[in-house]
């Protein structure tokens, strides 16, 4: 597809013994350089190991159907509307010119990476390209939305898009209308309980049992060869880890039968993973209490999340990493923000503003302590977070930053950053990003040469972390916030399914005399 004037995709082809094609699979022959360090006294010993790897990546792209938890809302109903506009072409005019749909802000569609030099330098590529991929314009989107409101006017609501856009949209928008969805009022703000007139009723057990007759129904009647779920529905609080409660599959299971708490989304999560469908949290919340998580692996399905890094944490991320790896010490991190959309005024309430606080305050973690040159063990920069909600401004989130940094001598370094952005034009095209990389995702399996059985990614989808501001990666792994090495990840997996090495950007051939 050539949707918003991209490049249009030429096919790649890689000419290497490593690697075959076949009809169903490309596969490549891959050499994965590690190093592991000991230590004998005060003296480290460091020692290279190559693991030989077979990738092989399923070429035929399925019809992917996503539903998403939340469909009535900015995000829900924005990236519908953008799939909508780009598959149909539209353009429209605002009081300075002509807009055309396009998908600036996807990593996959809007971001280009190197694939090597032609005759003319670099040759750059679209991400989509390196690998057969869904394609935004051809996912087909259903829902959940405890407002019962078409998305047409739920469109119009949400206040983001241009009026002119909307009145192209709004014939097609309108035919579309959330399924009824669980609630329980108090795991989201009071302030949200008049949108809630679209429920669904009756036990737990009960309202698990109609999202899973809802992923059947939206399969049969769209003809959708896989399905994601993801939630983009409103903040809820935290759940308590409670032995016996959630801390196991079976607990869990168990719970939801006896009608114990168990949050919404939870009970989303497991509906999806019983029905064998990827489920991803783009909000803040433990969705994933451990005994989700164990049940997610115990049915090799795939979860992601939390929280889609969309804005501040998505810069502070890239800010952080830049102070820290120059050698300058991050002392001080204070961030503002006020927004006036809906997810603000459901995180005005203190329950629901403590999940967000949570996941946006690990975020610079994994740089400071990389350094031991400038912080002490243990020792971390002040990082402090306010939201408030501003009903006028609307989607159009203000981020204010303020970053102070220790530089040489005794010196101080102030950073002041004002952010001003349409949230949910930030976070569709995340969105689409995260259920296209998942399914992608599945289609990947590999093996070793000294184990030769082929196995897929973990069912904690560490993958997704640069879309997301609290990455959810498997039990013992190390989190990556910082957004250089979460994007260098996901390229050089790409590669790898191609039997390319990792980019190394050293530019030898330059170099020489
Ligand atoms: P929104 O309030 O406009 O939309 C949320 C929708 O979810 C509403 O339509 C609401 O009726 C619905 N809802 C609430 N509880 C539900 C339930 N149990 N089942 C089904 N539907 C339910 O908010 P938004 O701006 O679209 O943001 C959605 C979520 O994404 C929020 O949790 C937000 O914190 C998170 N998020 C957004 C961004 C961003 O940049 N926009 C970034 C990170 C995270």
């Amino acid at each position: 597809g050539s949707a918003g004037g991209a490049i249009m995709c030429e096919s790649i082809r890689i000419n290497s013994p490593d690697v075959k094609y076949s009809d169903e699979v490309i596969e490549a022959r891959y050499s994965y350089h590690t190093t592991t360090v000991s230590r004998t006294g005060a003296s480290l010993t460091v020692t290279p190991h190559t693991t030989r790897f077979t990738f092989r990546t399923q070429r035929d792209v399925p019809r992917l159907g996503v539903m998403l938890i939340g469909w009535g809302g900015n995000n829900g109903t924005t990236v519908t509307a953008a799939v909508l506009a780009n598959k149909l072409g539209l353009s429209w005019r605002t009081k300075t010119s002509v807009k055309k749909a396009n998908y600036f802000g996807s990593l996959l569609q809007a971001s280009t990476v190197c694939l090597g030099t032609g005759p003319d330098g670099d040759v750059n590529v679209p991400f989509r390209d390196l690998l057969p991929m869904v394609h935004p314009n051809d996912i087909v989107f259903d829902g959940w939305d405890i407002s019962s409101m078409d998305l047409g006017q739920a469109m119009e609501r949400a206040q983001v898009l241009d009026w002119a856009l909307q009145e192209q949209l709004r014939p097609h928008m309108e035919q579309l209308k959330p399924r009824p969805s669980i609630y329980i009022p108090e795991f989201i703000a009071a302030n949200q309980e008049q949108r809630a007139d679209n429920i669904i009723t009756g036990s737990k057990a009960e309202q698990v049992e109609q999202i899973r007759k809802d992923i059947q129904d939206f399969k049969k009647k769209s003809a959708v060869n896989k399905v994601i779920v993801l939630w983009t529905a409103n903040t809820e609080r935290m759940c308590d880890i409670v032995p016996g409660v959630n801390d196991t599959a079976a607990n869990l299971l168990a719970t939801i039968k006896k009608g114990g708490e168990v949050s919404p989304s939870t009970l989303f999560a497991v509906a999806s993973i019983l029905e064998g469908c990827a489920y991803i949290n783009g909000s803040p919340q433990n969705t994933f209490v451990p005994g989700a998580m164990e049940l997610a692996v115990q049915r090799g399905v795939f979860i992601g999340g939390d929280d889609f890094k969309s804005g501040q944490t998505k810069i502070k991320s890239v800010l952080v990493d830049f102070l820290v790896s120059a050698g300058l010490k991050p002392t001080s991190i204070v961030s503002y923000n006020h927004l006036g959309n809906n997810d603000g005024q459901n995180l005005s309430a203190p329950q629901q503003f403590r999940s967000k606080e949570i996941s946006k305050s690990n975020v610079v973690d994994d740089m400071v302590q990389s350094n031991q040159v400038l912080y002490a063990p243990g020792e971390k920069p002040d990082h402090c977070v306010v939201i408030k909600y501003v009903p006028n401004v609307g989607d159009s989130k203000r981020a204010m930053d303020e970053y102070t940094s220790e530089i040489m001598m005794g010196g101080t370094n102030t950073i002041v950053m004002h952010n001003t952005c349409e949230d949910s034009l930030l976070a569709s095209p995340i969105i689409l990003d995260l259920v296209i990389l998942t399914e992608l995702c599945q289609r990947i399996s590999f093996c070793t040469d000294e184990d030769p059985r082929f196995q897929t990614f973990h069912s904690v989808l560490s993958v997704l972390s640069y879309l997301c501001k609290a990455p959810l990666v498997p039990k013992g792994a190390p989190v990556v916030n910082a957004f250089f090495r979460q994007r260098i990840c996901i390229e050089n997996l790409m590669r790898a399914c191609l039997g390319l090495p990792p980019q190394n950007h050293m530019q030898l051939e330059h170099k020489m005399q």
